[in-house]
C-alpha cells in the first residue's frame, strides 16, 4: 500500500489502541475474568486488596436490592460446605450477573482491574501489538516526534498492557497517556485538551485511529454494530473538527468503509506507511 504523508508541522502522534496498534482485547480480558474469579477468589480472600474488593461489591449488592435491580436469587448449593465457600459463590454469581447485563460499576471494573493486574504481571496475559507499532513508533522518535497514547482503556489498563506486551515493557515508546478522565473520544473538546496538555497545536498533532469492531461483545446485534461504527467514525471526525490530522488505519477484521469514509481519510493499514517528508 502507497505512504501516506503527513503535515511537515507534525510534532506529536496521537494513537488509540483498540484496532490500531493492538487487535481487540475484549475476546480475551472478559473470559480471563469468567474463568479465573473463583480460583482469584479462593486465593486471595484473606489479602486487604481482595476484601476491599469483596466489601465494595457487597456494598453494591446492597444498593442494588435497595433499589430493586434484578440480582440473582442464591439457591443453596449442596456441595458448597463452608461460609467462605458460600460468600465466594454469592460473589461469583453477583460478578457473573453484572458481567452479562454489561454493568459498569466502580465495584465491578475494580475487581477485574486487579485480577487484569495479577494476569499481566504473571505473564499469563500478554499485551498483544501489531508488528509495525514498535519499529515504527521508535524511526518516529528518533525524527524527534512525541508519541501520546488516547484510549477509553484507563491509563492504568493501558500502561499494563504495553509494560506486558508481547514485545516486553514497551512503555519508554510513549510520551504520555490518556484516558476518558480527559473526556470522551467522540467530544472534539477532548483533543483540545489534550493539545494544551502537550503542549502543542491541534494542527501539530496527528491521530491514527480505525473503524472496527472494537468494544462490540459477542451477541451484539447488526443494529448496535452501526451504532458502534457510527460511534468509531465520530471519534475521527471529533479529532478533525479540534483541528488534528487524522489517520485511518485498516486491521484486519475491521468493518469496510464507506465509499465517502475511503474518499475523505487517508488510510494506512501499516504505521510503517508514514511518511515523515520534510521532516529534519
Ligand atoms: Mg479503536
Amino acid at each position: 500500500m502507497a505512504s501516506v504523508s503527513i503535515p511537515a508541522c507534525t510534532t506529536a502522534l496521537l494513537l488509540d489502541i483498540e484496532g490500531t496498534t493492538t487487535p481487540i482485547t475484549f475476546d480475551i480480558l472478559f473470559p480471563y475474568i469468567r474463568d479465573h474469579l473463583e480460583d482469584h477468589l479462593s486465593a486471595h480472600w484473606e489479602e486487604d486488596e481482595c476484601k476491599q474488593d469483596v466489601h465494595l461489591l457487597k456494598k453494591q449488592m446492597e444498593e442494588d436490592m435497595r433499589q430493586n435491580r434484578a440480582c440473582p436469587v442464591h439457591t443453596v448449593d449442596q456441595t458448597v460446605h463452608t461460609d467462605e465457600e458460600k460468600a465466594i459463590r454469592e460473589v461469583v454469581e453477583n460478578v457473573m450477573w453484572q458481567m452479562a447485563a454489561d454493568r459498569k460499576s466502580t465495584a465491578l471494573k475494580q475487581l477485574q482491574g486487579h485480577m487484569w493486574r495479577a494476569a499481566y504481571t504473571s505473564g499469563r496475559i500478554k499485551g498483544e501489538i501489531y508488528p509495525d507499532v514498535v519499529p515504527s513508533i521508535k524511526m518516529w522518535r528518533e525524527r524527534g516526534l512525541k508519541v501520546y497514547i488516547y484510549s477509553s482503556g484507563s491509563v492504568e489498563a493501558q500502561k499494563l498492557l504495553f509494560g506486558h506486551s508481547v514485545e516486553g515493557d514497551v512503555l519508554d515508546l510513549f510520551d504520555g497517556h490518556f484516558d476518558t478522565t480527559i473526556g470522551a473520544k467522540v467530544d472534539s473538546k477532548s483533543y483540545e485538551r489534550i493539545a494544551e496538555r502537550i503542549d502543542s497545536q491541534p494542527e501539530e498533532i496527528t491521530f491514527l485511529t480505525d473503524v472496527s469492531r472494537a468494544n462490540r461483545p459477542h451477541g451484539e446485534s447488526l443494529c448496535q454494530t452501526v451504532l458502534t461504527r457510527g460511534f468509531v467514525v465520530a471519534e475521527a471526525k471529533a479529532a478533525e473538527e479540534a483541528g488534528l490530522n487524522v489517520l485511518l488505519v485498516v486491521r484486519p477484521g475491521n468493518m469496510e468503509l464507506t465509499d465517502e469514509e475511503s474518499a475523505h481519510y487517508n488510510l494506512i493499514t501499516s504505521f510503517s506507511q508514514l511518511q515523515l517528508t520534510g521532516r529534519a
